[in-house]
């Protein structure tokens, strides 16, 4: 629309008292602001407020008021919110929910099909709905919601504008002497009554303005989505950069891509949050689209609150409140949460309990000593236990309240303006949950905080920025927006117009004969057309786009662009993905010590990626542990190794193997597994001593199958089990312990590691090895050695991996000359010589401080890596620090 020609209009119509109703609420905003500003800039200091505002909306007040004066029928009106968990509790109640998969999902469908049923004025005509089973069921569940209304004296939005036309054709209720109505591509039947019934009640509805003179269009095309975005984002970035105040993007799918838009344009518009995300510049963009309210941080955790006090916490949300800055003491004890938060998570325990969690934060000698922490989970723990068994909404929302008080949230802290609006927006939630009431008496606590989580979830919010000079919008939100440029994105030969969707509690038939939104092939034609043609009108410069590609599928452009003329990308955007930042090389410094903690798995790590050599051994940079439910695969490992220590402590040679019956040898077995498994940690709750019973029996067959490999070897005694060593190579000293070393009779050795999972032998050669340990054990050994290898420890699939001087030395190893991956070697005693050099390498590299973001298979590597975050190896395009490595 033309900017001066809708003011024009909107000022003539407003000063005549009209009342201005738009297809939407922003579209409201919009006007508003506009009709604001021009009588500012006319030099007006004092003004009437224009009386614009959505349909919708201008019907709930035209209710309220109607009713208060005696003009409608007094009928309690249902907030959508209400009536959908009415909707929700006849569907819960009903026999076919237990077929359903998901009530909420049905309520809300029903919610929608029931509104269509008015607006598009279907006749309630039971022998079609008979026709289907779902369209029997929701004209069931209609019938009950429209009995449940009349009883209790309830309407609901769908109905409303009926019963504001019917007044208004009686003129008892007050009517404005005209009406201005902006953004409406069509008018459903419903809508077109009300407005009938306005115009004969003598105040007949103009509409806003018309299309300006023919706009001009270009089309374009990008290779995917994404790089559509980016162009978008480029172009957008281009017009900004040259002044430009007034720039719109429309996006089809924008709910469904919200986040990679908003990650795109941040990183096209806004690159210096990269590195200052709290800047506080205005923000060059704002979507329409919202996040779901409960994505919010500041949300997140006064959901997550509401578990405080509890007996048991899952790990990962105590870790969410522990490094919460929206709870009482966040930013004093910021520190010692953090701490205390990894000191749990030691524990490797899926749930926690409060009382475990209030044992650690009290330990006053302890790095992670939160005390205010302590106090507000007993704070919360005293409101918890006030709690009754039922009650309605209501009073749960009073003690969501009181829970919120009692954990201190939103924090000490002042929040900033997201955080201010989000949390305005939790309060008018609740009010909304409150009301549900209506719908429900007795909700159990669980229940309750269940469906607030929901609400929360179903609720988009996104904080109001419409001055933001690039506005990006799904179709319907463009609705009556003027732009003085304008992209459209996503108009490929598949989804514009989209396949039809007809709505599933609806009779096809129905469907189809009243033209519903999306019934038919021909009717999402009418629409792609409509809602073209009104974008179209929005701006005098246009652009229209289309991906090229989606997935396996290749698009064209919707027939309805393709007469615009096309105009390639002018230069290709920088990968978004993959923008590079500034790469500085800079090595770290050289370690001072000669000695590093951290083991043999520093030689692992650098061979693997020095960064994450540098940033786990030097920055201390270890991921979080994660509880388990159960036995984690790491204890599980550490109670095999211990097995087998305790196992080869009793049982010392081969000839002693060999010598026990086999029911003694189960005894001995079933002994050093129940030993192994007996750790603090381990057993806890019933839950947790099932699963360790069942591990020490699953031990115990393990290790019996384990020594009917161990009896077809040749004679050995085990000279040395878990054997601290340290070595010095490369100039650092590292620590080691050696699984397991044999003695041959010959007095030559053999060095043993044991895996659950052994890979191939392959992971000790080259260059880079991927599994340094037996190479550094064996190039440390002071002794002959007669083979190396893994033992993989896995039921039904026990054996050695490994490398053996001569061949029947040790099941299953590989021998000399012609060992498989080492062929280049004659004897084993090479293949160690051959590996010293290059531990000596990586080792000396490592004490160099050489940390290059280097990953040995690229995204192979990185995948198992969860540094990628510090390291930023996406950023810079895998690997970039240079060619020599030095950068850190
Ligand atoms: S994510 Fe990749 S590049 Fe980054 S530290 Fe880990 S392995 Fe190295």
């Amino acid at each position: 629309l033309e900017r001066d020609a809708v003011l024009e209009q909107l000022n003539a119509a407003v000063g005549a008292g009209a009342l201005v109703l738009t297809a939407n609420q922003r579209l409201s905003r919009t006007l508003r602001r506009m009709y604001d500003e021009a009588q500012a800039r006319a030099g007006r200091r004092v003004w009437n407020s224009a009386r614009i505002l959505p349909l919708a909306a201008w019907l709930r007040q035209t209710w309220s008021e109607a009713a208060l004066c005696g003009g409608l029928e007094p009928r309690f009106l249902l907030s959508d919110c209400q009536a959908e968990a009415i909707w929700r509790r006849i569907i819960e109640s009903s026999p076919e929910s237990a077929e359903l998969v998901g009530v909420r999902e049905a309520a809300v469908s029903a919610v929608e099909a029931w509104r269509l049923m008015y607006a598009y004025r279907l006749p309630w005509n039971e022998a079609l709905f008979a026709a289907h089973d779902d369209w029997a069921a929701f004209f069931r569940w209609a019938a009950a919601f429209r009995r449940e209304c009349d009883e209790h004296g309830w309407i609901d939005e769908a109905r409303v504008a009926d019963r504001v036309a019917e007044a208004a054709a009686t003129r008892c209720i007050p009517l404005p002497p005209s009406v201005l109505l902006a953004g409406f591509d069509e008018f459903t039947p419903q809508q077109q009554l009300l407005l009938d019934a306005l115009g004969s009640a003598g105040c007949a509805p103009q509409t806003l303005a018309e299309a300006p003179a023919s706009p001009e269009i270009t089309r374009t095309s990008a290779a995917d989505t994404f790089a559509e975005l980016g162009a978008a984002a480029h172009w957008a970035r281009a017009l900004l950069e040259s002044g430009a105040s007034r720039a719109g993007i429309v996006i089809p799918r924008l709910a469904a891509l919200r986040d990679d838009v908003e990650r795109i344009f941040e990183e096209v518009l806004h690159p210096e949050r990269r590195s200052s995300p709290d800047a506080p510049a205005p923000a060059a963009f704002h979507i329409s689209a919202g996040r779901p309210l409960s994505a919010y941080p500041i949300i997140a955790a006064s959901l997550n609150a509401l578990e405080l006090g509890a007996p048991g916490l899952a790990l990962n949300q105590a870790g969410c409140l522990l490094r919460s800055p929206y709870l009482a003491g966040g930013d004093a004890e910021a520190t010692s949460r953090a701490l205390l938060d990894v000191a749990l998570r030691r524990l490797r325990r899926a749930e926690i309990s409060i009382d475990t969690v209030r044992q650690f934060a009290t330990r006053q000698d302890a790095t992670y000593y939160s005390p205010q922490f302590a106090k507000l989970l007993d704070a919360c723990a005293a409101v918890r236990t006030g709690f009754p068994k039922a009650a309605p909404p209501s009073a749960w929302a009073r003690s969501v309240d009181l829970m919120l008080q009692a954990a201190g949230w939103p924090g000490d802290r002042t929040l900033n303006s997201v955080e201010y609006q989000a949390a305005g927006r939790w309060r008018e939630l609740l009010e909304r949950f409150a009301s549900l009431d209506i719908a429900a008496r007795d909700w159990s606590a669980g229940r309750a905080f269940a469906r607030l989580r929901e609400l929360a979830g179903e609720t988009r919010f996104q904080p109001e920025d419409e001055d933001a000079p690039l506005q990006i919008m799904g179709v319907l939100e463009a609705a009556g927006a003027s732009f003085d440029h304008l992209w459209i994105t996503g108009l490929d030969d598949r989804s514009w117009p989209s396949p039809a969707r007809p709505h599933p509690f609806l009779p096809l038939s129905l469907q189809r004969r009243h033209k519903l939104p999306h019934s038919s092939p021909e009717r999402e034609m009418e629409f792609s057309r409509q809602a073209l043609a009104r974008l179209k009108s929005s701006a005098p410069r246009i652009v229209v786009s289309w991906p090229e590609r989606e997935g396996d599928f290749e698009l064209r452009p919707s027939f309805l662009i393709e007469a615009a003329p096309f105009k390639p990308l002018s230069s290709p955007p920088a990968s978004i993905r993959r923008a590079r930042l500034e790469v500085i090389e800079d090595a770290a410094p050289a370690l001072a010590a000669e000695r590093a903690s951290g083991g043999v798995s520093i030689l692992k790590r650098q061979a693997e990626c020095p960064f994450r050599a540098f940033a786990e051994f030097r920055l201390g940079a270890k991921p979080l542990e994660a509880g388990e439910l159960g036995i984690s695969p790491a204890d599980r490992g550490s109670a095999a190794h211990r097995a087998l220590e305790l196992l080869w402590a009793r049982l010392e040679s081969h000839a002693r193997l060999m010598a026990l019956a086999p029911e003694e040898l189960e005894r001995i077995a079933a002994e050093c597994a129940r030993e192994a498994l007996r750790r603090d940690g381990l057993r806890g709750s019933e839950f947790q001593r099932r699963f360790v019973d069942m591990e020490r029996e699953r031990l115990a067959r393990l290790l019996l199958e384990w020594l009917q490999l161990e009896r077809s070897r040749r004679p050995f005694t085990v000279a040395r089990r878990e054997e601290k060593r340290s070595f010095e190579i490369g100039g650092l000293t590292i620590d080691g312990r050696i699984d397991r070393v044999d003695v041959l009779d010959d007095g030559r050795e053999i060095i043993l590691d044991y895996k659950s999972n052994a890979p191939s032998v392959a992971a000790w050669n080259g260059e880079r090895p991927d599994e340094p340990q037996i190479p550094f054990y064996a190039i440390s050994n002071p002794s002959m050695i007669a083979a190396v290898a893994f033992g993989q420890l896995a039921p039904g699939a026990v054996r050695f991996k490994g490398y053996a001087e001569q061949e029947d030395l040790l099941p299953g190893a590989k021998s000399f000359p012609g060992a498989h991956d080492a062929a280049d070697y004659d004897s084993l005693e090479q293949l160690i010589a051959a590996w010293r050099p290059r531990l000596e390498r990586l080792a000396a590299d490592f004490r160099a401080g050489r940390a290059a973001v280097d990953p040995k298979d690229g995204d192979k590597t990185c995948s198992n890596c969860h540094l990628g975050g510090l390291c930023r190896v996406r950023d810079t395009g895998g690997g970039a620090a240079g060619e020599d490595g030095d950068g850190a």
